[in-house]
């Protein structure tokens, strides 16, 4: 299947399917959606959504952010992954937007990415879901996921898989199908066993083609009884070989 027909059907399977998709963390404002992106880096969004109320509570604004210090921010945030870390960017990523965005979250990806903690994929998350930006955030599920349905091909790095995404989809889908992958990725396409047999959208992925499709298995099946016969002959060649270094050793004798 050619690609541009597998990003036909991916798009008309999950426009259809999952119209509404959106990110799982909880949040009411940019402000609060940043907070919560900054954290949700190697971990997850149930734990983030543990750890937010407090902080959403405590410090409403990006002012009442900025004048706490990380060790403070800290005693909120000790349960998610890199707690040390994180609590300085949010104390740093508050600063930065009281001192130069005027206490805005401000919308273009380069200076997303000046705050302290906000890379590129955190940068495009936040100009896609709050700006309606055609940001494409790769994380780990983006990238395999995309990869796996046959979306990007030899994409070795977020960026280039980034790339290859925005190329292929249409703009106005670009924020969309973040999440169609992101939320497949979480639920189906797990990265240690993958639920293929009973996936939705097998009929048009790469992978499953490669490794499920009757014409797959007879390849599996090929290089299995090829092994078999090389192995075969390996121990057959050893029996020999033992063989006639038996005949050498009675001979010297
Ligand atoms: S068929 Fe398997 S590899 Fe392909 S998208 Fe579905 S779960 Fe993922």
């Amino acid at each position: 299947m050619l690609r541009a027909e597998r990003y036909r059907h991916f798009i008309e399977y999950f426009s259809t399917n999952q119209p509404n998709a959106e990110t799982e963390l909880h949040y009411g404002n940019p402000f609060q959606l940043l907070i919560a992106v900054i954290l949700s880096a190697q971990c997850t969004d149930k734990r983030i959504n543990q750890v937010t109320p407090a902080i959403f509570r405590d410090f409403p604004t990006p002012e009442a952010l900025a004048a706490a210090t990380p060790e403070k921010i800290f005693e909120y945030i000790r349960s998610v992954s890199y707690p040390n870390n994180k609590s300085k960017h949010l104390a740093g990523m508050a600063r930065m937007l009281v001192e130069v965005f005027h206490g805005e979250v401000p919308s273009d990806i380069n200076d997303l990415q000046k705050l302290p903690g906000v890379g590129r994929k955190t940068a495009n998350v936040i100009a896609s879901v709050v700006f309606e930006a055609p940001a494409m955030a790769v994380d780990t599920h983006v990238f395999r996921v995309a990869n796996r349905i046959g979306l990007t091909n030899k994409a070795k790095t977020p960026l280039a898989s980034e790339k290859q995404l925005t190329e292929y989809l249409p703009a106005e889908t670009v924020r969309f199908a973040h999440h169609w992958l992101i939320l497949h990725g979480r639920y189906i396409c797990l990265a240690r066993g993958p639920k293929c047999e009973t996936c939705p959208i097998n009929w048009f992925c790469r992978y499953y083609e490669h490794n499920h499709t009757e014409a797959a298995l007879r390849r599996a099946e090929a290089a299995k009884a090829k092994k078999l016969k090389e192995l075969k002959k390996k121990k057959q060649l050893d029996i020999i070989a033992k063989e006639l270094k038996k005949r050498s050793v009675d001979k010297d004798i």
